[in-house]
């Protein structure tokens, strides 16, 4: 339903499509998208690839050949008025313009499309390359403070995903749900006598609620810590202290 109602609301902006639209090739598209922003410019020869990544990444370059898009293979079928929203959000990226919203809500609508989203989880699957180093650090051993927590938050129910510390002592990802490598990886940088256990502790149960409450997906919003997840998160005791600790990393 909210599917409906969000193509409804584009309506103006699908009805002002050129009626070639769904005759038009992947290349075709990009052609017609870089005549609107450099009318001027003529257009030069372009090529569309579409590449087995392991995420909906795409990149666009020009070189002295031309265009050459390289397209996450997830968008291979996918609707043209799609393709024409990729082709606006990279071509405008290139040339530093603005993107018209209408184009990076029909992106997103159709990655949070539940098909779509499945069919990413696969991908990632097979081809993400997940480096879990293991639980055992130097000070900690997440298995044991996964069940320690487990057992206090969850009635001891929650299944153990693969626990592993990251390679680097990251202070940008603290820790990290991988959904589909059923992972949770925790910075190295709370592998020490420095921090407190409390700061880790927080990361850890943090990240488990993000096992417990998956990803809310409706229409074109991804919704990550939604209002159950932050009621929860409350339940830990020195939630604000723990939160401190992190700022003082
Ligand atoms: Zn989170």
């Amino acid at each position: 339903m909210q599917v409906c109602q969000e193509s409804l609301a584009d309506a103006p902006i699908l009805s002002g499509l050129q009626t070639s639209l769904f005759f038009e090739s992947p290349a075709q598209i990009y052609a017609r998208v870089f005549g609107e922003l450099k009318p001027r410019t003529k257009p030069p020869a372009i090529r569309v690839e579409f590449r087995p990544f392991a995420n909906a990444d795409s990149s666009i370059r020009m070189t002295e050949a031309g265009l050459h898009v390289r397209v996450a293979d997830v968008f291979e079928g996918a609707p043209a008025p799609v393709t024409e929203a990729l082709a606006h959000i990279l071509l405008g990226k290139l040339f530093r313009r603005p993107i018209a919203r209408a184009y990076t809500h029909r992106y997103r609508l159709y990655l949070n499309r539940r098909d779509v989203r499945q069919r990413m989880h696969v991908v990632r699957q097979i081809r993400g390359r997940k480096f879990v180093s293991g639980p055992v650090g130097a000070h900690h051993h997440l298995e044991q403070i996964f069940e320690d927590l487990n057992a206090r938050f969850f009635d001891g129910l929650m299944g153990r995903p693969l626990l592993g510390w990251s390679r680097g002592a990251s202070r940008s990802m603290l820790g990290h749900f991988d959904p589909s490598h059923n992972a949770i990886i925790i910075s190295r940088i709370f592998d020490t006598n420095r921090v407190p256990k409390l700061a880790l502790e927080y990361v850890l149960f943090h990240e488990m609620l993000h096992l417990r409450y998956p990803v809310d997906h409706r229409g074109a919003r991804r919704r990550v810590h939604t209002r159950e997840f932050r009621e929860a998160e409350k339940r830990f005791p020195l939630f604000r202290e723990a939160k401190e600790l992190l700022k003082r990393l």
